[in-house]
């Protein structure tokens, strides 16, 4: 069991799950949406991911049509994202764990979109798009 939480604390949830595989998307909505060059995210099953506190401060913004993002509305830190013709499946935001994790391989997505002014150091795999 892993926990997680948003930056001033109100949102509070537990993932029943391992996380297999770290997605670092450099889409430019992902930077919009982060402030930074690209969100560190990981797929998980609907029903293993729970809201322990603080449902209620949860709002969506639809970046694109059934792709909704939702985030704190008090603090702002982004949670997941959830597809309207995918909903057993949440893309979380991995900063969020307070939870430590263990190694776990990383891939680069979204590479053709990725910020010029950020440099891949390292040698995991990197789609142009999705794999
Ligand atoms: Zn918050
Ligand atoms: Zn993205």
């Amino acid at each position: 069991m892993m926990n997680g939480s948003c930056l001033c604390g109100t949102v509070k949830y537990e993932l029943n799950a391992d996380i297999s595989q770290i997605l670092l998307c450099h889409c430019s909505r992902c930077r919009k949406a982060t402030g930074s060059a690209f969100a560190a995210l990981t797929l998980v099953r609907t029903e293993d991911f729970k809201f322990l506190a603080g449902e209620h401060t949860v709002k969506h913004f639809d970046s694109a049509p059934g792709v909704g993002r939702y985030f704190c509305q008090d603090c702002g830190s982004p949670l997941f994202t959830k597809r309207e013709n995918a909903p057993e499946l949440l893309r979380l935001r991995i900063g969020t764990l307070d939870t430590k994790l263990p190694a776990t391989p990383i891939a680069h997505v979204f590479v053709a979109s990725k910020a010029e002014w950020f440099e891949i150091c390292d040698a995991n795999p990197q789609y142009a798009e999705r794999p």
